[in-house]
C-alpha cells in the first residue's frame, strides 16, 4: 500500500471514443475531492491508444464537458504540467521502452500466433466449455526461432506473462489478492488472468500497459475508478511486479444504474453531459448530484456545493450498492438550485445556457425562414425546449398507418444509437437506406421525425436539426414519440429486432412492416 505520506496524485484518464459520460464526470468528481481533501493534485489524462474509436471531437467534448461542470486539473493535455504529454498517442516511445524491459526480463514475450489460430483455439474452449484465453503457445519459442521470425517481419504482438500455478498449489500462489480502498482484499484466482497483449501488431500499446506504465511516470498514489475495472487488477498488480514499481492505492467505484438497476445505458437513460447542459441543468446542480451518487454528506443535506463536498469528503462514505442515476430526482435537484438563485444570477444563467455557439448553429437553420424576429421564437423553439408536446394524434399522416409511424422510429432510434459519428451526413444516409429498405418514400418516410423533433410536420429540416440537437437528446425525442405512440410491446420489439437484422445484413423486406 502506498504510504500517505507521498503527496497524493489522482487522475482521471478518459478514452476519447464517445460522447462526454456522466460516469467519467461521476469518477473525476470523486478523484478530484480525494486529491483535494488531502491537499494533493488531480490530473486529466487522454488514453486514446484505440487509434481506431478515438477522435479529437470527442476529447474535446470530454474537456469542454468536465469544465463545464467545474472539475479543474492541475495538469493535462491542455494545461501541460511536469510529466507531459497527458495524450497516450504521444508517448508510444515510453511504451516500447517499457515493453522491452519487460521482454528482456522474461516477464513478456512475442507471440507470432494468427488470427486463425486464435479464433479456432476460442472455438475449441468454447465447445470444451472451459476457460477462454490465450494458452501460452508462444512462451515456448526459442531465442533463435524468435530472432528469424522477427527477421522475417512476421507480424506479431507482446504478451505479459501471467503465473499457471498446478491445480493443487497453496491458495496464496493459486489467487492473486487486491487491495481495495472501499472493499478491502479481492482474490482473483490466476486463471481467471488471461495473458494479456501488452503491444498490439501496429507497435502501440493496449490499455493495460499504458495505463500502469503512465500511473507509475505521473507519480498517481491513488486510482479510484469504475468497478468494471477490478477484473484487470491482477495483471496490473503483475505488471508493477514485473517493472519493481510500488502499486497505486485502488479504489473501485460502484457503477451507476439505471432506475431498473441494470448499468447506466444510452439505450435507457440519457448519459452525455451535453444532454444534461442542453436540457438547462445548472452544472453546480448535475455535479451535486453526482456526489449523491454513492455518497451522501455527514449532515445527509441534499443540497451542496463542490466546495462543500470537498470539505466533508471521506472516501469511506462511499456505498458500494450501485447508485441509481434517476433522471427525475436530478430535475428536482435542480429546481431547488433554480430557486435559490437571486434574479441577477437566474438571467446570467439563462444566458450562460444560451450559448453564443448553439444560437449561431440554430441561427443558421432559421434565417431564412422568417420574415420577422418574432417568427424566429416560434421556429426555433423546439431546439430549446426540452420535449415537446406530443399527442398520438401529431403523428396523423395521410399514407402511413401508427404501426409504420412506430415502425420507423423503433428502427431508426435502435440504428441511431449505434451511430459512431454524429454529423448530418451519418444521419441522412442511415435515414435514406432505412426508407429504402422498408419502401417508404422520403418524403413520407421523414413526416414522423419532424413531429417527434419539432412537434409539427413543418419544421426546419430536421437531420440538420438532429446533428444540432445531438444524439443523446435526438433519441430522447424519439423514445418520447414512441411512447406517446402507446410504446412497443416485447412481442412488437421481437418482430421489429427481425426487421432490424435484415436490414443490418443487407437483404431486402421480405414482408411488409405493418401487420
Ligand atoms: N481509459 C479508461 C477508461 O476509459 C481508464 C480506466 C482507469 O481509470 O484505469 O475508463
Amino acid at each position: 500500500m502506498t504510504a500517505l505520506t507521498k503527496p497524493v496524485r489522482t487522475r482521471v484518464a478518459p478514452s476519447p471514443t464517445g460522447d462526454p459520460h456522466v460516469g467519467t464526470a461521476y469518477v473525476a468528481l470523486f478523484n478530484l475531492c480525494f486529491a483535494r481533501q488531502h491537499g494533493g493534485q488531480f490530473i486529466l489524462r487522454i488514453e486514446d491508444t484505440d487509434q481506431v474509436r478515438s477522435t479529437p471531437e470527442s476529447e474535446q467534448q470530454i474537456l469542454a464537458s468536465l469544465k463545464w461542470l467545474g472539475l479543474n486539473w492541475d495538469e493535462g493535455p491542455d494545461v501541460g504540467g511536469p510529466h507531459a504529454p497527458y495524450r497516450q498517442s504521444e508517448r508510444s516511445d515510453i511504451y516500447k521502452t517499457h515493453a522491452n524491459i519487460l521482454l528482456e526480463k522474461g516477464h513478456a514475450f512475442r507471440c507470432f500466433c494468427t488470427a486463425e489460430r486464435l479464433e479456432q483455439l476460442r472455438a475449441e474452449q468454447t465447445a470444451a466449455k472451459g476457460a477462454l484465453g490465450y494458452d501460452g503457445h508462444c512462451t515456448g519459442l526459442s531465442a533463435d526461432e524468435v530472432s528469424r521470425r522477427l527477421a522475417a517481419g512476421e507480424p506479431h504482438v507482446i504478451r505479459m506473462k501471467v503465473p499457471r500455478p498446478a491445480a493443487d498449489a497453496p491458495r496464496e500462489e493459486t489467487t492473486c489478492e487486491i487491495n481495495d480502498l472501499l472493499r478491502g482484499t479481492i482474490a482473483i484466482d490466476w486463471k481467471e488472468v488471461d495473458m494479456q497483449v501488452l503491444m498490439k501488431a501496429d507497435g502501440l500499446p493496449t490499455y493495460h500497459l499504458a495505463n500502469v506504465v503512465d500511473d507509475h511516470l505521473m507519480e498517481i498514489t491513488h486510482v479510484l475508478r469504475g468497478e468494471e475495472w477490478i477484473s484487470s487488477a491482477p495483471k496490473h498488480k503483475l505488471l508493477y511486479q514485473y517493472f519493481g514499481w510500488d502499486m497505486p492505492q485502488l479504489c473501485h467505484m460502484p457503477l451507476l444504474r439505471n432506475p431498473d438497476k441494470s448499468k447506466l445505458s444510452k439505450r435507457k437513460n440519457p448519459t452525455s453531459i451535453t444532454y444534461y447542459e442542453r436540457m438547462g441543468y445548472l452544472p453546480e446542480a448535475l455535479l451535486n448530484y453526482l456526489g449523491r451518487m454513492g455518497w451522501s454528506m455527514p449532515d445527509e443535506r441534499e443540497q451542496f456545493t463542490l466546495a462543500e463536498m470537498i470539505a466533508n469528503f471521506d472516501v469511506q462514505r462511499v456505498s458500494l450498492g450501485g447508485p441509481i442515476f434517476d433522471v427525475e430526482k436530478l430535475a428536482w435537484l435542480n429546481g431547488q438550485w433554480l430557486k435559490g438563485l437571486t434574479p441577477q444570477q437566474f438571467v446570467a444563467a439563462f444566458q450562460r445556457w444560451i450559448t453564443p455557439d448553439y444560437l449561431a448553429r440554430v441561427a443558421s437553420q432559421i434565417q431564412t425562414r422568417v420574415s420577422t424576429l418574432s417568427e424566429a421564437v416560434d421556429k426555433a423553439g423546439f431546439f430549446f425546449a426540452g420535449k415537446v408536446a406530443l399527442t398520438p394524434e401529431s403523428f396523423a399522416h395521410k399514407s402511413l398507418t401508427p404501426d409504420q409511424v412506430k415502425t420507423i422510429l423503433q428502427l431508426a432510434l435502435w440504428e441511431l444509437e449505434a451511430l459512431r459519428a454524429w454529423q448530418h451526413e451519418g444521419i441522412a444516409d442511415l435515414l435514406q437506406r432505412l426508407s429504402a429498405f422498408l419502401g417508404i418514400k422520403m418524403r413520407d418516410f421523414m413526416a414522423p421525425f419532424f413531429v417527434s423533433m419539432a412537434g409539427s410536420p413543418s419544421a426546419p429540416p430536421v437531420m440538420e436539426a438532429m446533428a444540432i440537437m445531438g444524439p443523446d437528446m435526438t433519441r430522447a425525442r424519439l423514445r418520447e414519440a414512441i411512447a406517446v405512440l402507446g410504446g412497443v410491446s416485447k412481442k412488437e420489439a421481437k418482430e421489429l429486432e427481425k426487421l432490424l437484422a435484415a436490414f443490418r445484413r443487407g437483404e431486402p423486406l421480405a414482408v411488409s412492416p405493418t401487420p
